[in-house]
């Protein structure tokens, strides 16, 4: 049996682990403000806020409930827009109204859902970072500005009432003051612990390991309905990021938003934070993995190129709790083959720390800046000497090989000194040593160029070419 609370009702239901939220939502319990539109996490009207106890505190992010699983969501507080009913409009409501933002009114429910979020989530309460928010939230009609007006005006109201200022213990209770969120979400806690339940599922041959399901959930939903399914969601164990011994351990559960934003990322690759809002759109990034990303295997994925230039290992887990390290360029074997057995998960990840003088850089090419997957991506960690000569130079590149790409053969141009020349060379060396096809991101021939113009872009983002 599945238990969690929608809105303020206590669910508990047998239906399948794999039945997709959105579903059991509209179908299951009538409750029709949650929009279906695209059913691939690529337009929001779908958006929902899960609340999870954490330490004695609720945490909430944004998902997409169109390709998100029940059976992840156990001993969860799922709220839709029916749930922040508080009698009257919330503020959110009354700040659309007022701005106008909202004609066709389909995306609407998505947009309220990600904004009052942003009150939950958000470290900093600017017109910025609701922008970012709102990422995932496509609106075909009412026209972005009136939108953006009305997330200008939400931040306004937080910092009136200075939300900002506001101990993370008390805002809870603020949000519910300040109109955003019904009084009800003060007894969701001690609701949530006497609900409690977590499933046992072991993992065995037939089981489908699934994390934010931001990839398996819109590949193959209905095969996975009545499938056996082993959520890393349940892996409380596995969502730490620490730093130790010069590295970054990042557990096998945790999502690309949370390593974004974390502490230890700001502190030694701050870099991330901007190239990770590249990465599909906030509510994909609060549930999808870098776990996922690297087994999903894409030759395009951004995770897993950034990973690449930066050495990371995995630490893979069997069924029996032994343990295996391998360098994740050596994880991939061909297209979507890769060093993983039926019942092993990627149970951590290993980034070594840069060294000083080491500088990371982050390209991506696609056709719009959010929510797309690269045509070509490539990513860079250049050591220079004080004289300026090349001691390390590492790049990856994706969608210009079945597999995601560790250039080979960069070595030759080690110890030699940096200047435009150079740059041109290593740029056309690697633009040669690879052999794209033509699909529909682009030509071969295209995706050749790109490579040679993100190779300069890296070094050019380094801003260390010699005058
Ligand atoms: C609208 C949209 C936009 C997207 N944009 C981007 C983008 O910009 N860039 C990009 O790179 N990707 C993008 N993606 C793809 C996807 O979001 C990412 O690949 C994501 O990181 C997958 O992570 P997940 O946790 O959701 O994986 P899941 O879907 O849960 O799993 C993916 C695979 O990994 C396996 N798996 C998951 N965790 C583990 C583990 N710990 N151990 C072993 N196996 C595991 C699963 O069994 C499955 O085979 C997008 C997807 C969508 C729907």
């Amino acid at each position: 049996m599945i238990r969690f609370i929608l809105n303020n009702k206590i669910i508990e239901t047998h239906k399948p682990d794999g039945m997709i939220l959105l579903d059991f939502i509209r179908e299951e319990e009538g409750l029709t403000g949650t929009k279906e539109a695209c059913r691939e996490g690529e337009c929001g009207a779908c958006t929902v806020l899960i609340g999870r106890l954490n330490n004695e505190k609720m945490e909430y992010k944004t998902i997409a409930s169109c390709i998100t699983p029940i059976g992840s969501l156990k001993n969860c507080h799922i709220v839709t827009v029916e749930g922040l009913d508080t009698g009257d409009f919330t503020l959110v409501q009354k700040l659309i109204i007022d701005n106008s933002a909202s004609q066709c009114g389909y995306c609407t429910p998505g947009i309220v859902l990600s904004m009052t979020g942003f009150c939950f989530m958000s470290e900093e309460i600017s017109y910025d970072a609701i922008i970012d928010a709102l990422d995932g939230n496509i609106c075909r009609c009412t026209g972005y500005a009136s939108i953006r007006n009305a997330g200008r005006s939400l931040i306004d109201n937080l910092k009136a009432n200075d939300y900002e200022k506001t101990a993370k213990k008390d805002r809870l209770q603020k949000l519910i003051e300040m109109n955003i969120i019904p009084s009800y979400f003060a007894e969701i806690p001690e609701k949530l612990k006497k609900i409690g339940n977590r499933s046992n599922i072991n993992i065995s041959d037939e089981t489908v390991i699934v994390a934010g399901a931001t990839d398996l959930f819109v590949q193959k939903p209905e095969a996975l309905e009545n499938q056996k399914l082993y959520f890393m969601s349940e892996r409380k164990d596995l969502e730490y990021i620490k730093e130790e011994n010069g590295n970054i351990l990042v557990g096998g559960a945790v999502a690309i938003e949370d390593f974004r934003k974390s502490q230890v990322i700001k502190k030694h690759y701050p870099e991330l934070e901007d190239y990770l809002l590249l990465h599909s759109s906030t509510i994909l990034r609060n549930t999808a993995t870098l776990s996922g990303n690297i087994v999903n295997a894409s030759p395009i994925g951004d995770i897993t190129i950034i990973l690449l230039a930066l050495s990371a290992r995995l630490v893979i887990e069997n069924r029996h709790g032994n343990i295996r390290k391998i360098e994740l360029s050596k994880f991939y074997i061909s297209y979507k083959k890769y060093d993983l057995e039926p019942c092993e998960i990627i149970r951590e990840i290993e980034i070594p720390i840069c060294s000083k003088n080491e500088q990371f850089n982050f390209e991506k090419v696609s056709n719009r800046k959010i929510l797309d997957i690269a045509s070509v991506n490539s990513a860079a960690l250049i050591k220079l000497s004080d004289k300026k000569n090349i001691e390390k130079l590492r790049i990856s590149a994706g969608g210009v090989a079945p597999i995601p790409l560790l250039l080979s053969g960069l070595e030759k141009f080690i110890g030699k000194e940096l200047s435009a020349k150079l740059i041109q060379e290593i740029a056309e060396y690697c633009m040669q040593s690879v052999t794209p096809i033509d699909d529909i991101r682009g030509s071969a021939k295209y995706k050749k160029i790109l490579l040679k113009q993100l190779i300069i872009a890296h070094f050019n983002k380094i801003n260390t070419v010699q005058k």
